[in-house]
């Protein structure tokens, strides 16, 4: 269980997270939805170690996680234009996070080519194994993004806006396959979207952001059918 206690961040006179307050849930997809400027990213980038808060507590399976390092962190991030590395084939792009390991904690090199073809088969993409990212489309290049995230089996899993930059059919079925890999890893996952039928299809639960706050949390149909504040309503273009 991940829980955020009132976080705050400013920036310059800003406040763009305003005491923040969210438990998510082992094993749970959630979307984080709101407008553009809201602080969806800035959250999920403290939540990586990216970004820090200027209040506010965060702990995942009880352990203070603001207390670690980023790479202390075992979170996978996928961003929307995640760059992979283009001079790597997408066996190595997937394998990156396992080979950067400290020497303690890093598998020997039979145990990550191992990982990363399981990872192939189960991610549909074996036949991509030997490409070059430039060999490949925008939707696969955001699968093998998700394979590099998920290759040292993070405790949580950040995506931001993962599909934004894909057209409308790719992204229905990636949101599609994301559900299914996310039901058969069980791996937290927090999404953040601006498109309110990618998080209502996708989510367990979605967290409604506007100007910093938390305007609402619940099931997709709990918030459709009962929109808590003007602003949900009026983004989510419903009547209250
Ligand atoms: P989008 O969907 O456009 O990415 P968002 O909901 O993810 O929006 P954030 O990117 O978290 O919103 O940004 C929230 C606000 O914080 C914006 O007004 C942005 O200009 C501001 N902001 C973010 N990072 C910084 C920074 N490093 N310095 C100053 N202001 C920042």
């Amino acid at each position: 269980t991940m829980t955020i206690r009132n976080l705050t961040r400013r920036f310059g006179q800003t406040e763009v997270l305003r005491g923040i307050d969210l438990t998510v849930e082992k094993g749970e997809l959630v979307a984080l939805l709101g407008p553009s400027g809201s602080g969806k990213t800035t959250l999920l980038r403290i939540i990586s170690g990216l970004d820090w808060p200027d209040a506010g507590q965060l702990t995942v399976a009880g352990g203070d996680w603001l207390a670690k390092k980023a790479e202390e962190r075992r979170t996978g991030f996928v961003f929307q234009h995640y760059a992979l590395f283009p001079h790597m084939k997408v066996r190595d792009n997937i394998a990156f996070g396992l080979t950067v390991l400290p020497r303690d904690r890093r598998p020997p090199p039979v145990q990550i080519r191992a990982r990363v073809a399981e990872l192939l088969q189960f991610l549909q993409i074996p036949h991509l194994a030997d490409r070059y990212p430039s060999e490949l489309s925008g939707g696969q290049r955001q699968r093998v993004a998700l394979g590099r995230a998920l290759a040292i089996d993070p405790e949580v899993l950040l995506l931001d806006e993962p599909f934004g930059a894909l057209d409308a059919q790719v992204r229905r079925d990636l949101r599609r396959w994301l559900r299914e890999v996310h039901d058969a890893t069980g791996t937290t996952t927090i999404f953040v979207t601006h498109d309110q039928e990618e998080a209502f299809e996708l989510a367990d639960r979605v967290v409604v952001m506007g100007a910093g706050q938390i305007e609402q949390i619940g099931r997709p149909d709990e918030i459709y059918d009962h929109p808590a504040s003007p602003f949900t309503a009026r983004f989510l273009g419903l009547t209250v």
